[in-house]
């Protein structure tokens, strides 16, 4: 089969997609104006801006407390996914943003990342793909008893380690499945490509589902931490991240409706102005809130 007949049929197996992925092609602001319909329809009546951190190394831990309190003079608190394992080792640190406001959600038991010592850098591992459905309910269920147990804390909601290889529908239904039968409110574990199709939160198999959100001049591409601040190789640099994200908040307030969900892992940004500057910009144009703040207003 030639690549071009090959490439057809994936595309046509995914014809909605498809049907976003060229209009992201013709300009976005098709994208921007859906996206504006659906998050009014949801009955969301002005911009909502939560930030949120993965803290998936031992490298957060020492700069998650500072970057907390310099937030929270900015008057955001961010939500915190650390999963189990990590949440242990950080306790003292984690307990301190707990003390101070912080929300935690459940980001799964066992460590996602390892320390590459040939490379000398982090790398990821334990992807949700790559398990056995039963192994990715328990790693569910034991990072919940962890936050219950030794934290003190009753989560409402979830977040996927490395969810952007955890899409599929199957996944999803999955995931809500293990979700529902622990009483959560809500995942967010979706690509931006989510918000733009389904709206900025919807509900599927019974669960309330938050994208996360992306750049602004290309909004089904993650605004990514580790890619813009971290990464070795990086197409993107720190000054695109403030770019990005000043461009998504002009968008985000052209519309005057939206959650601008937002995630970066502590250790990327803890000393980059560039992302200090995007969430003044976030902060500016939309409510700062905590998913849970924000559920408790959303119209039910
Ligand atoms: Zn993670």
């Amino acid at each position: 089969m030639s690549g071009v007949v090959q490439r057809a049929k994936v595309l046509l197996a995914d014809p909605v997609g498809l049907a976003y992925r060229l209009g992201a092609m013709g300009g976005t602001g098709s994208l921007w104006s859906r996206y504006g319909r659906l998050s009014r329809g949801a009955g969301i009546a002005k911009p909502y801006f939560v930030l949120s951190f993965d803290c998936d190394t031992e490298e957060d831990i020492a700069v998650a407390a500072p970057v907390h309190r310099r937030l929270r003079d900015m008057g955001v608190t961010p939500v915190y996914a650390v999963p189990g394992e990590l949440l242990k080792k950080g306790e003292a640190a984690y307990r301190r943003i707990l003390d101070a406001g912080g929300e935690f959600i459940n980001h799964g038991y066992r460590e996602h990342t390892y320390f590459d010592a040939a490379r000398g850098r982090h790398a990821s591992c334990f992807f949700y793909d790559q398990q056995t459905p039963d192994a990715v309910r328990r790693d569910i269920e034991e990072g919940d008893r962890n936050l219950r147990e030794f934290f003190g804390v009753v989560p409402l909601g979830f977040r996927t380690p490395h969810f952007g290889s955890y899409q599929k529908p199957a996944h999803l239904a999955f995931l809500y499945g293990v979700l529902r039968r622990l009483g959560y409110r809500f995942s967010s574990s979706t690509n931006p490509v989510f918000a733009f199709r389904f709206g900025p939160v919807f509900r599927r198999h019974g669960m309330v589902e938050l994208p996360v959100s992306g750049m602004g001049d290309r909004p089904l591409r993650i605004l990514d931490s580790w890619g813009c601040f971290a990464a070795p190789e990086r197409r993107f640099g720190p000054a695109d991240y403030q770019r990005q994200g000043e461009s998504a908040a002009r968008h985000f307030a052209g519309l005057g409706t939206g959650i601008l969900n937002y995630y970066a892992d502590p250790s990327h940004i803890h000393d980059r102005p560039e992302f200090f500057a995007a969430v003044a910009a976030w902060a500016r144009v939309a409510r700062p809130v905590t998913y849970g703040q924000l559920l408790a207003e959303l119209p039910a």
